[in-house]
């Protein structure tokens, strides 16, 4: 069974290592729409001009062009499950995730808890080009801490959320995923045999 499934979790959380594995794991497509963007930028198309000065600013890209590349990006996947990177973002995109979902629902939303220090101590280790100027790392914290408590609070509220630890070996955090993951495929999958 091909999970749906939505990743939360701030810069540094490890939220992209782990939707890799958890791709792999599952043989599902791994939709990271910072990834979309930078590579948009590097080729220089019309999304990546428009994406490219906000990208840098570590500002959000409008909810408006979000959506259109991630319907796009679902369209596209079909049937098969897919693992959401850094969408959605705002309540706006949440809401139009659950349309674009409509006939297929999420599984689950799994908020990656790593707190701000540890978040950001990772990342001024990293060394990616985009991350060392750190106002712009501060930036990208304002912004996802000015949105994320209503995205929890929404999920919540749709009994979608799980919220796991995200410290730990890498190997041990993916477990922890696995395991929240399988628990939601057991409950859909008992949820069908009831419904017939
Ligand atoms: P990420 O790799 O997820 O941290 O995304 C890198 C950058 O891409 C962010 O700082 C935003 O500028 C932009 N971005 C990625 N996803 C979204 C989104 N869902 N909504 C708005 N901006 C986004």
């Amino acid at each position: 069974m091909s999970p749906r499934l939505v990743l939360l979790g701030r810069q540094g959380s490890g939220k992209g290592t782990q939707c890799a594995v958890l791709a792999e794991a599952y043989g599902i497509e791994h939709l990271s729409t910072g990834d979309l963007l930078r590579i948009a930028v590097a080729e220089g198309s019309e999304l990546g001009r428009k994406a490219a000065p906000l990208l840098e600013a570590g500002e959000l890209v409008s909810d408006d062009v979000m959506i259109a590349v991630v319907a796009d990006h679902l369209a596209h996947v079909g049937a098969v499950g897919w693992v959401l990177d850094g969408f959605p973002r705002t309540a706006r995109q949440a809401t139009a995730l659950k349309e674009l979902t409509a006939d297929r629902p999420l599984d689950v939303v799994i908020n990656l808890d790593v707190p701000k220090d540890v978040a950001i101590e990772r990342l001024t280790g990293r060394g990616r080009d985009d991350d060392v100027d750190n106002d712009v790392i501060m930036r990208r914290f304002e912004n996802y801490e000015r949105e994320i408590d209503r995205l929890l609070e929404w999920y919540a509220g749709r009994r979608l959320l799980e919220t796991v630890d995200g410290l730990g070996a890498r190997a041990e955090v993916s477990s922890r995923l696995i395991e929240v993951i399988d628990r939601r495929l057991a409950a859909r999958a008992g949820g069908n045999l009831d419904n017939r």
